[in-house]
C-alpha cells in the first residue's frame, strides 16, 4: 500500500508569483510532523485540463493527495468540478449542505446567492469536511481504493485549522501519523559548505537520521532529520550524530536552531564577564544592532561610534589624521586605531573595529568594493583581519557579511583567550 503523501496546490495567482505558496510550507510541515512520507508538491493554475494532468501523475504516486484552493463560488474555482470529471462520478449536493451554508450566511447578516450553491456540489462519495471558519467546505474521499483525496479552501486561516481539526484525526483512524519526522539545525559560521560537508562526509549518506547541509549568506547549516515513534525516540537517534557533528565542526559550529551567532557572542561575554564596544564605519551601526537585539545585551555590550566619516575618526576615536591621508581610511592601521579609540573611550574589555568599501562605488584596482579591514583589541593583545568580500556583491551584501564576519572573530577569540586559560 502506498503510504507517501502528496501536496497539489490549485491557483492561478501561485504560478503568476502574487502570493506565496504558504499552503505548501504549512503542509511539509504537518506532514513532518506527523511522520507521513511527503516527495511531491505540484502548483497548477486555475485550469480543469491541466488539473487533470497533475492528478494523472500524482494519482501514481501518492497514497493521500492534499489540495488547496479552487473551492470557492466562481467558475475559476474547479477543484471538486475537476476530481469529479477525473475519477468519473458526478457531482452531487450531499443533503444539508445548502442550508447550512445559507445559515452561515444568515448569521452573518447575509443571503447566500444561487452562485454560492456551487460551493456545495462535491464529487459522489466523499465525505464533507466541514468549514467553521469560512464558506467553502473541503471533501475526505477514498477516489479509488488506496487513494485518499482532501481539500481545502486556498484561504491559510482556514486550510490550517480544517487541517487540524478534520484532517489529522481522518488520517490518524487510518493508521496514518503514528510516527513523527523531526529535525535540528546546526548552524555554523566561517566555515565553507563544500569544506565542512567534506570534513562530515561519512554522516552524510545516513539513513535515519539525515543530515543534509545548505548554505545561506555566509552562514552554512546542516539540517538532521529522524523519524521515529515519537519525539523522544527521535531524539534518541539524532543525538549522537548532533554531538559528532558539533565535535568535528569544532568552533566552526556557533549554535542550533534559533540559537544566533549574536547571541552566541552575548553568552560568551556574559560567561566570562567581558563587555565589548564597537567602531564601525562601512556597517554604519550593523554590528552595534545585531549585538543589542539580544535580550540582556546591556550586561555586556557598551555601545559603538558610527565613525563614518574621517572626522568622526579622528575626533572621537583619535585615529591618526595623517595615517589617513597616508594609507587611507580603508586600511589595517585605522582599523586598528579604531578599535583602540573605541575600547579606551567606552571602557570596554574588547574594542572591535571595522573599516571597509561596501560599494558599489568606490572601490579602485587596489582597494576594490568588498574589501573590508577588521581589528579586535582586548587589553594589549591584537588580532587582525583583511577581508574580500567580492566587488559584485550587493552593499547589503558586504555591510552584512563584515558584520556578522566581525562576530565570529570575536567569538572565537573570546572563546581562545579563555580557553586556554581555564583549559588544564
Ligand atoms: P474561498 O472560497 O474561501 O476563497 P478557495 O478555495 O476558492 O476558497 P482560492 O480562491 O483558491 O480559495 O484562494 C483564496 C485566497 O487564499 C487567495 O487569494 C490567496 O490569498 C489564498 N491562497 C490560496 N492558495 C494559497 C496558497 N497555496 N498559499 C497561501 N495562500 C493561498
Amino acid at each position: 500500500m502506498n503510504r507517501n503523501a502528496e501536496v497539489l496546490c490549485v491557483g492561478t495567482e501561485l504560478l503568476l508569483g502574487q502570493i506565496l505558496n504558504t499552503n505548501a510550507q504549512y503542509l511539509a510541515n504537518e506532514l513532518a510532523r506527523l511522520g507521513i512520507p511527503h516527495y511531491f508538491q505540484t502548483v497548477v493554475g486555475d485550469n480543469k485540463t491541466r488539473l487533470h494532468q497533475a492528478l494523472r501523475v500524482a494519482e501514481d504516486r501518492a497514497g493521500v493527495l492534499v489540495l488547496t484552493g479552487g473551492l470557492g463560488p466562481t467558475p475559476d474555482d474547479l477543484t471538486h468540478e475537476s476530481l469529479a470529471s477525473y475519477f468519473g462520478v458526478p457531482l452531487v449536493e450531499p443533503p444539508g449542505l445548502w442550508a447550512d451554508l445559507q445559515a452561515k450566511f444568515q448569521s452573518r447578516g447575509r443571503v447566500a446567492t444561487v452562485i454560492q450553491r456551487k460551493q456545495c456540489q462535491l464529487p459522489r462519495g466523499a465525505r464533507v469536511l466541514p468549514n467553521s471558519w469560512g464558506t467553502a467546505v473541503g471533501v475526505c474521499w477514498e477516489a479509488k481504493p488506496g487513494l485518499h483525496i482532501l481539500t481545502f479552501p486556498g484561504v491559510p486561516q482556514e486550510m490550517t485549522r480544517m487541517w487540524q481539526a478534520t484532517a489529522v484525526p481522518y488520517l490518524q483512524n487510518l493508521g496514518w501519523g503514528q510516527q513523527v519526522i523531526t529535525s535540528r539545525l546546526l548552524r555554523f559560521w566561517g566555515v565553507g559548505e563544500a569544506t565542512l560537508a567534506q570534513r562530515v562526509q561519512h554522516l552524510l549518506g545516513g539513513e535515519n537520521p539525515t543530515v543534509a547541509p545548505y548554505a545561506q549568506g555566509g552562514e552554512v547549516q546542516l539540517r538532521v532529520t529522524a523519524c521515529a515513534a515519537n519525539e523522544a525516540a527521535a531524539h534518541v537517534l539524532m543525538a549522537p550524530v548532533i554531538s559528532e557533528l558539533k565535535t568535528l565542526a569544532g568552533l566552526d559550529y556557533f549554535g542550533m536552531g534559533e540559537e544566533t551567532l549574536p547571541g552566541a557572542v552575548g553568552a560568551l561575554l556574559t560567561q566570562h564577564g567581558q563587555t565589548v564596544a564597537v567602531a564601525e564605519s562601512c556597517t554604519g551601526g550593523l554590528v552595534g544592532q545585531l549585538l543589542s537585539g539580544v535580550v540582556g545585551s546591556s550586561h555586556y555590550f557598551q555601545g559603538g561610534v558610527i565613525a563614518y566619516a574621517d572626522k568622526v575618526k579622528t575626533d572621537l576615536l583619535g585615529v591618526d589624521a595623517q595615517l589617513i591621508t597616508q594609507v587611507g581610511a580603508v586600511s589595517p592601521g585605522v582599523a586598528q586605531q579604531m578599535a583602540l579609540g573605541v575600547q579606551q573611550l567606552l571602557g570596554s574589555d574588547w574594542g572591535l573595529g571595522l573599516t571597509g568599501i561596501s560599494g558599489p562605488g568606490g572601490g579602485t584596482a587596489s582597494k576594490p568594493v568588498g574589501l573590508v579591514y577588521l581589528a579586535l583589541v582586548q587589553g594589549s593583545s591584537l588580532s587582525q583581519r583583511e577581508y574580500r568580500f567580492g566587488s559584485n556583491q550587493s552593499r547589503d551584501f558586504i555591510r552584512r557579511l563584515s558584520a556578522y564576519s566581525a562576530l565570529d572573530v570575536l567569538r572565537r577569540e573570546i572563546y581562545a583567550k579563555f580557553t586556554s586559560r581555564d583549559d588544564p
